[in-house]
């Protein structure tokens, strides 16, 4: 709302017009309730308005009013309409004194929406992002996107987290409509190698834990020391992935019926909304899936550029006021995506939005990668994302429907690269001899603030933490996802701006925290990485919460305070698989009545071996839907 400022008030300056600080902006009339009369203001840009204020200059406002007012715009349809709200000057060669007066009230309705959004880079980001915004906003804003016909993407990000069911749900997309086509396959599980010793493992599962008497199957497993494996004994899912199978029967149905989020949501889900027992992800190629939503985006509206960003104009406030590309000159819009990946060219580059590297804690910088081809029919799809630890680092082995995408994560400080593609191509075999690998150096870490301005950063752009337990697809979804519930009017609200930061920071840094976890939990400590990775300085809030764990399992007051994605199960899962932290049972839990926790580990059980006996492989399941040869 804007509030009333007596017309006589002069500008602080003593009432000269100075030279504009804010270019671009042309006003006509507002739609107002009585009061004083509106003045049009022009800028030394062509304006169409009243001659008589031709030539008109704007001042920044006084101190206390808000600077955001001048930029205060909305567009009808087909054309730009720009509105001045508060501070305006009268001409003086039009024979007025310069005057500044507020406009009386501005209704709602003239409150407009950003229309214009310009998204920089097409890979993963870029194109989920204006997918996304597409299906929240259809035609009601324009959506373009610029990607580099020259600079590559990443090329990797082919494992997702639970999350990701949503984000096609949201698009209203159907498994049918874009698996095949993205050489996807299911995802139940991370399976750790070697984490807690050699030839161990164990598996990470998307799976809620049940509750027996008020308290976690993983308190009851605890203390009446099951002789088995924590997952093996207390996850269904485990079983699944030991027998490689398919998630759905032949006809499609989920094994475990509708993992839909249940009667109170109404219409699409929030990722925090997702409370199904079994949450599951995919595999897919990032490459294809990119193409596959260029497609879906521009059908649906988004205009595709494919040009070079090669320099960024910014405004008197040191906002984004146009990007040059390199064939077609200035792109010019409200809000501006940065997805140009770990080059960050807006929000980083242009703007200097300082970036908080995470490499004390979470030192791994560089990884290389291949693509082995694999027979499947022969092999076999695993439902699971492998996470296999090396002297340096670990190595990922993502199942595709034709490929196996693998990959060395490391950290430069204890290998060399060549060194690491070495490793590499021993892990993979004969098959990896006439691969072309792809080093790729990692920025991991956040910006301080993903969005200044009308700038907004999604991606690689923002912030990665390595990807252990998949996170960068779900950062690019949860940003999205925050961006539309925080989405700017013209006002530009600077509460929404910041919540939107804290959001995002908050996600980023809470699964910072779950993966330095994994190095300080794990029992390895056999090379000088490893060693390294009790050694290094663990944020204070984890070393406090590992030593609750000790006595209290992880649950939803003792992780990690804000939405991260990972839950207590998660953290239980990885504590006990990793075997690095001691723990003891709760003495409560230990006097207490077993009969129904022996009840339900004994059910549990009977329902994974009935499931192992009817689902299909998920090779068979795959190969049956997709109905054609493995793509060479
Ligand atoms: C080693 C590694 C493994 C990973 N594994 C996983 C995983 O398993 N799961 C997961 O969820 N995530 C993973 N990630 C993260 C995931 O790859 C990214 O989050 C995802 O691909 C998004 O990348 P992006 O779109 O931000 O950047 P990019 O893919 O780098 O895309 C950048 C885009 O910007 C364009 N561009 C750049 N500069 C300009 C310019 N000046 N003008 C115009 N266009 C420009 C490029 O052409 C490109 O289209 C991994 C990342 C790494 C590094």
């Amino acid at each position: 709302m804007v509030t009333r400022t007596p017309p006589t008030e002069r500008p602080p300056d003593g009432g000269r017009p100075s030279a504009p600080p804010f270019r671009a902006l042309r006003t006509t009339s507002l739609k107002r309730k009585p009061g004083p009369p509106i003045v049009t203001v022009g800028t030394s840009l062509p304006v169409r308005a009243d001659p008589a204020i031709r030539g008109c200059k704007l001042k920044r406002p006084p101190p206390g009013v808000d600077r955001n007012a001048l930029g205060y715009q909305q567009r009808a349809p087909g054309r730009r309409r720009y509105l001045a709200r508060t501070w305006a000057f009268r001409s003086p060669r039009a024979g007025h004194s310069v005057i500044a007066r507020k406009l009386e009230a501005v209704t709602a309705e003239e409150v407009a929406m950003i229309n214009d959004v310009i998204i920089v880079g097409g890979g993963t980001a870029g194109w989920m992002t204006a997918t996304y915004l597409k299906a929240s906003f259809g035609e009601r804003i324009s959506v373009t996107l610029v990607e580099s016909g020259r600079v590559p993407t990443i090329g990797v990000g082919e494992a997702t987290f639970s999350t990701i069911t949503n984000f096609f749900d949201y698009l209203g997309l159907d498994e049918s409509e874009w698996m095949a086509d993205c050489h996807a396959t299911y995802k139940l599980a991370i399976r750790f190698e070697d984490w807690n010793e050699a030839g161990r493992q164990f598996y990470h599962p998307f799976e809620r834990l049940p509750r027996v008497d008020g308290f976690s199957l993983a308190d009851w497993w605890q203390v009446h020391e099951k002789k088995g494996q924590f997952d093996q004994d207390s996850f269904i899912i485990a079983a699944l992935c030991e027998a490689r199978c398919s998630p759905r029967q032949l006809d499609g149905r989920l094994f475990a019926g509708d993992l839909s989020a249940g009667p109170s949501v109404i219409g699409r889900t929030t990722l925090m909304e997702q409370l199904t027992q079994f949450p599951y992800a995919y595999h897919f190629d990032a490459t294809l899936l990119a193409q596959f939503l260029m497609r879906r985006g521009t059908e649906r509206g988004v205009r595709r550029v494919v040009d070079d960003v090669v320099g960024v104009h910014r405004d008197e406030r040191g906002w984004i006021d146009c990007v040059i590309t390199r064939d077609g000159g200035p792109l010019r819009g409200d809000l501006y995506v940065d997805c140009t990946g770990f080059r960050s060219a807006l929000l980083g580059s242009a703007l200097g939005e300082p970036f908080l590297s995470f490499q004390d804690s979470l030192p791994n910088d560089r990884a290389v990668a291949l693509r082995v081809p694999i027979d499947i029919e022969r092999a076999g799809i695993a439902p699971y994302t492998r996470a296999t630890a090396q002297e340096a680092g670990w190595i990922w082995t993502i199942p595709l429907y034709g490929r196996n995408g693998v990959g060395y994560v490391y950290s430069s400080e204890f290998c060399e690269p060549d060194q690491a593609e070495r490793t590499l191509r021993r892990f993979v075999g004969p098959a990896a001899s006439d691969l072309e690998a792809n080093h790729i150096q990692m920025r991991v870490g956040r910006s301080r603030n993903s969005w200044v301005g009308n700038c907004v950063a999604i991606g690689l752009a923002s912030g990665f933490v390595e990807p252990l337990e998949s996170t960068g697809i779900f950062f690019i979804q949860h940003a999205v996802e925050q961006l539309v519930k925080n989405f700017p009017d013209n006002g530009w609200n600077e509460t929404a701006r910041n919540r939107y930061n804290r959001l995002v920071a908050n996600c980023i840094d809470g699964v910072r925290e779950f993966l330095i976890f994994h190095y300080y939990g794990s029992r390895r400590a056999d090379t000088p990485y490893w060693r390294a990775t009790k050694e290094r300085d663990i944020p204070g809030t984890l070393l406090q919460r590992v030593r609750e764990w000790r006595t209290s399992l992880p649950d939803t007051e003792n992780i990690w305070p804000y939405f991260h994605g990972f839950e207590p199960y998660s953290y239980i899962a990885m504590l006990f698989g990793l075997g690095g932290i001691s723990t003891r049972a709760r003495p409560a839990v230990a006097a207490m009545d077993n009969t129904l926790a022996e009840r339900a580990f004994a059910d549990l059980h009977k329902e994974a071996e009935r499931l192992c006996r009817t689902l299909p492989s998920h090779y068979e399941y795959l190969a049956a839907r997709y109905s054609q040869p493995a793509p060479a």
